[in-house]
């Protein structure tokens, strides 16, 4: 049996068994915990030192194309991982929430940091704002890199997601990253972190792995540091208070148990199609990972009426539920992770019933299948219903970390509410219903306590992902009882990491820190079309002021003709006059069409494509006889290393363009995304 070991400074560290983890199916012990004591301050330093040297040496896209590289990796040595997996308890399908979960967010990761991360390591988050009249003095905030150290400590329900949900965010925000892994089912982080490293990927210091616990670490942190935790709400009291995380005010992240809650509102009866879902929906989170989601449905609320015909519903299919060993064909749920998970929610499932009667899964003789299954963690699924819902404690206070819900009659809908929030705040909850007017009055007020809701109908349950899975691209984490932390949510979760600064300046000086033109700085102007500079040559500020015209009558008429916009008030003279303009005006989109005409390079150059406008306003109206022009600046560079399907290389260029009138007025104001050629 192999002994675990750390990954610190670069080196896999200890070879002496220490715990041994046993097996959740057979009770065997798969691996060893390693006993030698780990050097805290050398971790933490070199973290410090090597780690943020080398992601700072990278910028936001070259990381975002590591994680990528990364997902495709990890992607291909998947199998392997799996035949770990099985000692956790997880089936086939646990698993893949799991494993390709957790490279399925690396990927997600990879595209938004593409798509939504400058080239460079300071992110620039606008608008920018003018404080002085004379616009010599402006405001804005530039996101940047901590340079200091992420230390992630999970919960053992999720190995692989748990560790990579977290580092993607970190990592593409250019922090090195402390793993620490729950003790229990930390044979199988350590697996992944192996692949990983075989992958040669990461550079140097960009990942440590912890075996076991975290000794001083803690004491070790500094201001620039960052602390994740995922876990039970006692653990997160007790690490969020720590002197030293409290006396430098150390960012803590955190995300705790939740008593969420599934809603069946009072408009479904027992004969429509969404009775039904909802009840498949209880099942499945009942007994995807044996209940071992933090997101899991604990609390099931029902119209009373309905309270008898729903637990029938849900009886009839956990019936079908085999559990046992995973790797036997057919078993669509496994076992709990550890015996000790077995223990807690044996004795949680005991605490319950002093309010709440077992309906399913006590009294049935209910057995595991499977060969050598008797030392196994497993646990059927157990169903409660509590009459007294609006009453504190019992199922609103209790965690059964397993494959266990409660039922809860309600009689109205503001009793549902009620009984929703006594959870303290839930990472989820589903409200089932046909009918968007409740839907409009219940969400509000359940969104005050949730951090995320799932609308559930005949119609969303064709796609949907799901009560219990939280989403790359969705905000991840609940108030109060659920930790009061945020992970995920697209690019929200990678601006956790990095540190928001508010930086004010003259705009010539904000366009040099935040390498992105703005308005009022000092421009660049050459002999030299900027369309006819390919993406290296091409310099932010780079600028052209384009010659004028004046806008006639026959403009609007073509421009009418030719688009088929026919709007009075640009042919109604009577009805224009009547409008806050007073006089007939052009289309806007003609002043936009206009000013391309004015500013582009009609011979064939590097700009490939122009696939975007951002920010269009338009400002001010344009009238026949009124004169235009307009000013094309270089904004922003993004260099994502891409080549156009030929196989030459490009970038992204933003343009600001602003179109004036004859008295320098603005009149249109905007962004125009373009591929431009790179020379090499
Ligand atoms: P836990 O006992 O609180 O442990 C969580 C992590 O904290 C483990 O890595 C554990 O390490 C570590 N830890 C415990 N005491 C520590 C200390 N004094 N210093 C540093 N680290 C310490 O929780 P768990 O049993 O692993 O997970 C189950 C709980 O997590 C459930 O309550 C569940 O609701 C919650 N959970 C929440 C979410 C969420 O996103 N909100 C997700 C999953 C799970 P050891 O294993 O070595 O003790």
């Amino acid at each position: 049996m192999s002994v675990l070991q750390s990954y610190i400074a670069g080196q896999w560290f200890g070879k002496t068994e220490a715990r041994a983890l046993p097996s959740a199916i057979n009770g065997e012990a798969v691996a060893y915990t390693h006993d030698e004591a780990i050097n805290f301050g050398e971790v933490v330093d070199y973290a410090r030192h090597t780690g943020v040297k080398n992601l700072l040496a990278l910028d936001f896209q070259q990381r975002a194309a590591i994680l990528k590289e990364l997902a495709i990796y990890i992607q291909g040595r998947k199998e392997e991982l799996y035949k770990i997996s099985y000692h956790t308890g997880c089936t086939k399908a646990d698993s893949w929430i799991d494993i390709d979960g957790g490279f399925g967010t690396l990927f997600t990761y990879a595209s938004t940091g593409r798509k939504e991360l400058p080239s460079g390591n300071v992110a620039h988050e606008g608008p920018v704002t003018q404080l002085g009249k004379g616009n010599h003095f402006n405001g804005t905030h530039i996101l940047v890199p901590r340079r200091g150290v992420s230390v992630h400590i999970n919960a053992f329900n999720f190995p692989i997601w748990g560790m990579l949900e977290k580092f993607a965010p970190a990592f593409l925000a250019g922090m090195p990253c402390l793993f620490k892994p729950a003790t229990a089912t930390s044979y199988l982080t350590e697996a992944a972190v192996r692949v990983i490293n075989d992958s040669g990927l990461l550079p140097e210091g960009a990942l440590q792995l912890i075996i076991g616990g975290t000794g001083d670490l803690l004491y070790r942190l500094e201001e620039q540091d960052f602390v994740t935790f995922t876990g039970s709400a006692s653990t997160a009291q007790k690490l969020k208070n720590h002197p030293n995380i409290m006396a430098r005010s150390i960012p803590f992240n955190s995300e705790a148990d939740s008593l969420n809650s599934a809603i069946l509102a009072p408009d479904v009866t027992p004969d429509d199609e969404e009775f039904d879902i909802f009840a498949k929906e209880v099942v499945k989170e009942m007994t995807a990972k044996a209940g071992q989601k933090c997101t899991a449905i604990r609390r099931v609320l029902v119209p009373a009426e309905h309270l008898d015909a729903l637990a029938e519903r849900i009886i009839e299919r956990l019936g079908k539920i085999t559990f046992g060993d995973p790797t036997e064909e057919g078993v669509r749920m496994g076992a709990l992770s550890s015996h000790d998970q077995l223990r807690d929610v044996t004795e949680a499932i005991g605490r319950l019933q002093e309010s709440s009667e077992c309906v399913y899964g006590k009294n049935e003789g209910l057995r595991p299948v499977g060969k050598n299954v008797d030392s196994g963690a497993f646990m059927a699924p157990h169903l409660l219903v509590n009459h007294t819902p609006l009453n504190d404690g019992g199922p609103h206070d209790i965690e059964a970390f397993g494959p266990v819900a409660t039922l809860m009659p309600y009689n109205s809908m503001n009793d549902a509410l009620t009984i929703a929030a006594k959870g303290k705040g839930s990472l989820v909850t589903t409200l089932t219903t046909k009918d968007p007017s409740i839907a409009a009055e219940m969400i509000p007020v359940l969104a005050a306590q949730h951090g995320r809701l799932q609308i559930l109908d005949a119609e969303a349950s064709k796609e949907s992902t799901g009560h219990g899975s939280p989403l790359p691209m969705l905000k991840h984490g609940g108030p109060g009882r659920a930790g009061g932390g945020e992970e995920l949510g697209g690019i929200r979760a990678v601006h956790h990491y990095l540190q928001r600064t508010a930086i004010q300046g003259s705009p010539t000086m904000l366009a040099a820190v935040t390498r992105e033109y703005v308005r009022g700085a000092k421009v660049v102007e050459t002999d030299v079309h900027p369309f006819r500079r390919h993406f290296d040559d091409l310099q932010v500020g780079e600028s052209l002021l384009t010659h004028r015209r004046t806008v006639t009558e026959a403009d609007i008429t073509n421009f009418g003709c030719l688009s088929g916009d026919h709007f009075y008030m640009h042919f109604d003279d009577i009805a224009a006059r009547k409008t806050q303009f007073g006089k007939r005006i052009a289309h806007g989109y003609f002043v936009l069409s206009a000013a391309a005409g004015l500013f582009v390079y009609p011979g064939e150059g590097p700009v490939l494509a122009n696939y975007g406008l951002d920010t269009l306003r338009f400002i001010a109206p344009v009238a026949p006889g009124d004169t235009i022009r307009a000013r094309l600046t270089c904004k922003r560079k993004i260099d994502q290393g891409r080549t156009s399907p030929e196989g030459h290389p490009q970038g992204v260029v933003m343009w600001d363009v602003a179109v004036t009138n004859q008295d320098d007025e603005l009149v249109a104001s905007y962004d125009i995304l373009t591929l431009v050629a790179k020379q090499k």
